[in-house]
């Protein structure tokens, strides 16, 4: 533990003397030191333990050093560690069938990226040279990635700062909680939404507009599961103006919400899909787009104006080819989709009865928000400050949260254990105990 302790101590100086962090000011930064982990649980140098319900990023859905994709990466790194990508490479076309097989019939090819936002901005980059079009619309309560397009298609406050792409229109999508439409039932939420989208596009000019972007469930915005056909009557929309559907499934695609894809419960097939996360569990950094035949057909004879050098990196399709393996062999799909209707929903429902803090819970299979508000009657979001103590004594009842904004997003990998999901919900309920005190 001496040693550990020294290891953490060193692990915090070199990233504080070094290391650029992400969407953040650098100067009071105190990031927690992750050192191991195992399926559901990380730790530090020292030992201390955390679950993970926040799958670092929403990503590891097959759990920590799960050992078939261990090993495949060290047997690709020994056999070919890195090949460009204008050869044909076994394991790469291996990646892209298991991924497009799991597609919607029609989605045959896969164009690979080096993460999910990559994977957006050469969505649209297909979606408006098919087209010849050039307007995007996607919602304010979203997150599409950290690039030119990508950035400016997100919603929420990233957006604002990084504003130098042209062509971008927002509209608001579906969330009962917080309906902008004064609905009251899903369906008036679906179908006012549903409206709103398309009055936007007919006073967008529809001759003009490339595609609509959506994430199947919006995540970081939180978790908002769409009312049924919602997404179907945009595919509608879509195709009466020869509009590209393209939805983004990074965060909520292989496994996530219980399916393999999230478009599965929905009744609809894209144009378009984008992923990357749970495709691979994030062991290497990947990402890619789905490409429906029409939108592929624009390039066969004509050249796709976009590239990268590790384009299907072989490390990152044999960890494809071995997650995606593994999660079929072991059932971990179905394993989420139990987890979330018999243990996880049901779980977070009863806190939800006992806790006055929470105003809502949503989710399906291991995709969940709990939203806390400071009154009930108002929904007045949980201010800052208790979201900040929501965090810290979640951490030292060792659970490693995910919050955002005035939510706790349960997102634990798909491998989670009935055990575990009665440990975090134990977790939950004494720190909501004290929020509700408060
Ligand atoms: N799209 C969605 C829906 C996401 O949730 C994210 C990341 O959270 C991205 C795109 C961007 O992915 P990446 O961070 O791999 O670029």
């Amino acid at each position: 533990a001496v040693e550990g302790a020294g290891l953490d101590a060193r692990a915090r100086e070199l990233d504080r003397a070094h290391v650029f962090h992400s969407w953040s000011a650098q100067g009071a930064l105190s990031p927690m030191v992750v050192a191991g982990g195992l399926g559901s649980r990380v730790w530090d140098h020292e030992g201390r333990s955390w679950l993970d319900f926040s799958c670092q990023l929403v990503n590891v859905n097959i759990g920590h050093q799960h050992p078939k994709v261990v090993a495949a990466i060290q047997e690709q790194a020994a056999t070919l560690a890195t090949v460009a990508p204008s050869t044909a490479a076994l394991v790469r076309g291996e990646a892209a069938r298991r991924i497009t097989e799991r597609a919607p019939a029609g989605l045959d090819k896969v164009f690979f990226t080096n993460g999910g936002a990559d994977a957006v901005e050469n969505a649209i980059r297909m979606a408006r040279l098919h087209t010849g079009r050039d307007k995007v619309v996607s919602t304010y309560r979203s997150y599409h990635g950290n690039t030119g397009a990508a950035v400016v298609a997100t919603g929420d406050w990233r957006r604002v700062p990084n504003e130098f792409a042209r062509g971008h229109v927002h509209v608001f999508g579906p969330y009962l909680y917080r309906s902008e439409f004064w609905a009251t039932t899903p369906e008036e939420e679906g179908e006012r939404a549903l409206q709103h989208l398309r009055r936007v596009v007919e006073s967008e000019g529809p001759s003009g507009i490339a595609a609509v972007l959506l994430e199947t469930v919006p995540g970081t915005a939180g978790v908002l599961v769409p009312p049924p056909g919602y997404l179907a009557g945009v595919r509608a929309l879509c195709d009466r103006h020869g509009i590209v559907m393209i939805l983004d499934e990074v965060m909520a695609g292989f496994g996530r919400t219980g399916e393999w894809f999230a478009l599965d419960a929905h009744d609809v097939v894209p144009d378009l899909i984008t992923f990357a996360k749970g495709v691979n569990s994030g062991y290497v950094p990947v990402g890619g787009v789905v490409i429906g035949e029409e939108v592929a057909a624009s390039f066969d004879e004509r050249v796709f104006p976009g590239g990268l050098t590790y384009s299907g990196h072989p490390l990152a399709a044999a960890s494809i080819v071995a997650a995606l393996d593994a999660m079929a062999e072991e059932g971990i799909v179905d394993h989420a989709r139990r987890i979330g209707t018999d243990v996880l929903g049901p779980g977070l429902a009863a806190l939800a009865e006992r806790h006055r803090v929470v105003g809502e819970v949503r989710g399906v299979g291991v995709f969940w928000a709990l939203e806390l508000v400071a009154d009930r009657a108002t929904r007045e979001p949980l201010p800052a400050a208790s979201m900040a103590r929501a965090k810290s004594e979640l951490l030292a009842r060792g659970l490693l949260p995910l919050t955002a904004d005035n939510r706790i997003h349960v997102v634990p990998p798909c491998v989670v254990t009935d055990d575990e999901v009665a440990e975090a919900l134990e977790a939950y309920d004494a720190v909501l105990t004290l929020l509700d005190e408060e």
